[in-house]
């Protein structure tokens, strides 16, 4: 089309790593092969009962009709801030330290807009969830990218971000437990920091999807429970992983108040906020019986062990990760993140995910999701079992 060109901000889009993936995956299954689907981060299992029972009711009632408020229900904010409490220890104010959101993708990609100038920087994490480096792409920034490497646990270096660096950014996005290395950070990490961001006046910005899926016992700590945190920081949480709830989009942003102001501030103009009906199913989930979290743990824990074991008697190299639903899998000898992601599609089947796929810094892995059934794996891992590295 020769009348209407793209804005810049589109053309600018690093090109879509997954687009040759895609077009492999297309016409592996074009030639009739049952594939395994172990690409994406959506759970295979199903919102549980009570929260569907809410909304239906909550659909019925004429009172949530009606366009909701923009920063979200005092009732939704409430409960999150319950939540807080109880979960982490966290206080927070449900009127200022609290936004809801329509899934807390959402929220990651507006915050930008209220606190990047164009050539201001963002540190973003590499490998990552993308829209970290989209959304700053978007405002006007760019991103310094911090290598999450495996002899740092997959953590960033923070001494290594030059102070010229440092100075001219603006936010800092970081998210524990991690997608897609699984890796877990300690209170000792967040606090450190905390002590970097308040050198240079730097927003952080946590991601926190996964504190509610960790395994054997292990509990992640949030942000905000870094001494001095709620001063610099923020956090950005979801109920889709937690509940099963990735189609129902909604989350949520809490932590300092300006931030969550700024925040707030860019959506009041761009969205009307989250159906009322959501935000109740939303509280039910929260508040009401947790022995769904429990049982989803379990069902990711034996997925997972399943996995591991089968994954490494095929001689793959893998961590059994304490949190997230996913595994990062070391790229066997003699592959590249690509080549090993075709071979597994064309001579297998499966859809894994090349780590090079999230930043540079993730070539040499693949990432395996666990939104499989235990039957469905099996059958990868006898796949698998059949190629050899
Ligand atoms: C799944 C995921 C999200 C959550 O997305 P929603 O918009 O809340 O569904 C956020 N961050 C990461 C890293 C994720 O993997």
């Amino acid at each position: 089309m020769k009348l209407i060109d793209y804005a810049e901000r589109l053309k600018q889009l690093p090109p879509y790593l997954f687009k040759e993936i895609d077009r492999k995956k297309a016409e592996v299954m074009a030639r009739g092969v049952d594939i395994i689907d172990l690409g994406v981060g959506d759970p295979d299992l199903s919102t549980p009962q009570h929260i569907i029972a809410e909304m239906k009711r909550a659909v019925d009632d004429p009172a949530n009709h009606r366009y909701p408020s923009y920063s979200g229900m005092n009732d939704f904010k409430g409960a999150v801030a319950g939540w807080y409490q109880e979960r982490f220890d966290v206080g927070l104010d449900p009127d200022t330290e609290v936004v809801t959101l329509i899934g807390s993708k959402e929220g990651i990609a507006h915050l930008p807009l209220a606190f990047i100038n164009p050539g201001d920087l963002a540190l973003v994490p590499s490998p990552a969830y993308p829209v970290y480096n989209i959304a700053t792409l978007f405002a006007g920034g760019e991103s310094y990218f911090m290598p999450l490497l495996s002899e740092n646990n997959f953590l960033p270096d923070l001494n290594s971000i030059p102070d010229e660096v440092a100075s001219r950014a603006r936010v800092i996005f970081i998210n524990y437990p991690n997608n897609p290395t699984a890796a877990v950070a300690d209170l000792k990490f967040f606090e450190q920091v905390v002590e970097f961001v308040a050198r240079h006046n730097i927003l952080v910005c946590h991601d926190a999807a996964y504190t509610e899926m960790a395994f054997d016992g292990y509990r992640p700590p949030s942000f905000l429970e870094a001494e001095g945190a709620k001063e610099v920081g923020m956090e950005f949480h979801s109920l889709s992983k937690t509940y099963n709830m990735t189609g129902w989009r909604i989350g949520f942003a809490v932590g300092n108040a300006k931030g969550i102001e700024g925040l707030g501030a860019v959506k009041s103009n761009i969205d009307s906020g989250v159906f009322q009906a959501v935000q109740r199913a939303g509280i039910e989930a929260i508040q009401g019986d947790q022995s769904c979290v429990r049982e989803m743990i379990q069902v990711y824990e034996r997925r997972r062990d399943l996995m591991v074991r089968g994954l490494r008697d095929s001689g793959f190299e893998v961590d059994p990760p304490k949190a997230t639903f996913y595994l990062w899998v070391k790229v066997p000898e003699g592959y590249t993140s690509t080549q090993i992601t075709t071979r597994l599609l064309e001579d297998s089947g499966l859809v894994v995910t090349p780590g090079n796929g999230f930043g540079d810094p993730g070539e040499g892995y693949f990432r395996i999701a666990l939104t499989q059934n235990r039957e469905r794996l099996g059958e990868a891992l006898d796949r698998l079992r059949k190629l050899s590295f």
